[in-house]
């Protein structure tokens, strides 16, 4: 029996539990995956007390950083992020790793979008975005673009990304005079149900890139996405990606590799019921 579950302040909306229960139903594993709402003063206690209790759990908003420091180790994907979404209790040690990293891979691998060599421009700078520059940095793209409402702030707080000679910040009006490139990243929450009507960007902009990939999963067709295959351009929504990062962290707690067909069978599943 595996006991699995969710670290959060308010968890009343997650999609988590419905797939991992998904997931450990088509793997035949018996399991139960908790939503385990805690107020920030309770958080370490909770991290602390999950040893012996729970074989792994994730972690979201708003303590994806604040749970770092009651870890015993950290992935080096994570230590890089600054994040963890997902902690293992491993001989009772508590282990953290950032599968949002992953799970943004394995969406790119599974629409054939290649970063390397690609010039990229990434929208937001949040928790998300972080795992995504990240993985386009570590991916070797030839140009980073990260575009912020508060690009001097963004800089600062993306000081790892800001000393890299090709990587550059800007703004949503600078984006518009004069950003191109290949891939074009949505990793803000513009567009996202039930604000459906809002893009983050503008049609004709969307127009100087190849693909574009939104992290957002709800509606499957966001009007940023809308632009671009009304342009030609080949386009992704998140949902993959929210598959892909819980059957990584599925991987860590079973410490086993899982086919890549589940993430798709899953994606289907879950899409239907969106
Ligand atoms: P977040 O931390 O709340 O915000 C992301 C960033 O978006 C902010 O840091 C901000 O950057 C920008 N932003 C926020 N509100 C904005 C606005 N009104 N106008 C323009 N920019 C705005 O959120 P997150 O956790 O990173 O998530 C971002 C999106 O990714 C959400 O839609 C979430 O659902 C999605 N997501 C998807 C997956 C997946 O697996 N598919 C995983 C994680 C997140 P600046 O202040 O620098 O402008």
């Amino acid at each position: 029996m595996k006991r699995l579950g969710l670290i959060g302040e308010h968890l009343g909306h997650s999609l988590s539990p419905q797939i991992h229960s998904l997931l450990l139903k088509y793997l035949g594993i018996e399991g139960s995956y908790e939503l385990l709402e805690v107020a920030p003063n309770k958080l370490q206690d909770l991290v602390e007390s999950l040893p012996g209790r729970y074989a792994g759990v994730n972690v979201t908003i708003p303590y994806k950083v604040a749970a770092m420091k009651f870890l015993a180790e950290i992935a080096p994907e994570a230590l890089s992020i600054g994040a963890v979404n997902t902690i293992s209790c491993r001989q009772g040690l508590l282990c953290g790793a950032n599968t949002d990293y992953f799970g943004f891979g394995r969406m790119l691998e599974h629409n054939d979008i290649v970063l390397k060599g690609q010039r990229v421009t990434v929208l937001g700078t949040g928790g998300a975005a972080r795992a995504v520059l990240q993985y386009v940095q570590d991916s070797g793209a030839s140009e980073l673009t990260i575009i912020s409402r508060h690009p001097q702030e963004a800089a600062q707080s993306l000081e790892q990304f800001a000393r890299e000679a090709q990587v550059r910040f800007m703004d949503y009006h600078q984006i518009e005079q004069q950003a191109s490139g290949d891939v074009l990243v949505n990793a803000t929450p513009i567009g996202m149900y039930p604000k459906v009507e809002a893009a983050p960007v503008t049609q004709a902009s969307v127009k100087n890139y190849r693909a574009v990939v939104d992290l957002i999963y709800n509606p499957a067709q966001t009007l940023l996405l809308r632009y671009a295959q009304e342009a030609g351009l080949k386009t992704c929504n998140g949902l993959y990606m929210l598959v892909a990062q819980a059957v990584a962290a599925e991987e860590i707690w079973l410490e086993q590799k899982l086919d890549n067909q589940i993430i798709a069978t899953v994606a289907e599943e879950l899409a239907r019921t969106l």
